[in-house]
């Protein structure tokens, strides 16, 4: 099972999530950071910190 944290990149918000699929993390996270917290564009280097962050639970 995979997890990401959304404090780990954004300082302060506790949003969470986890699934098997890496990738679908990542689909979750990016889909937050639009929703949450305005992000107009999420550029590559993003989802490369998205993916740095993600861990194993
Ligand atoms: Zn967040």
């Amino acid at each position: 099972m995979k997890t990401f944290t959304c404090g780990s990149l954004v300082p302060g918000c506790d949003w969470h999530t986890q699934h098997e699929d890496e990738a679908e993390v990542v689909r979750r996270a990016v889909e937050h950071l639009h929703s949450a917290h305005e992000e107009e564009k999420v550029r590559p280097d993003m989802v490369e910190r998205i993916k740095e962050r993600v861990k194993d639970a």
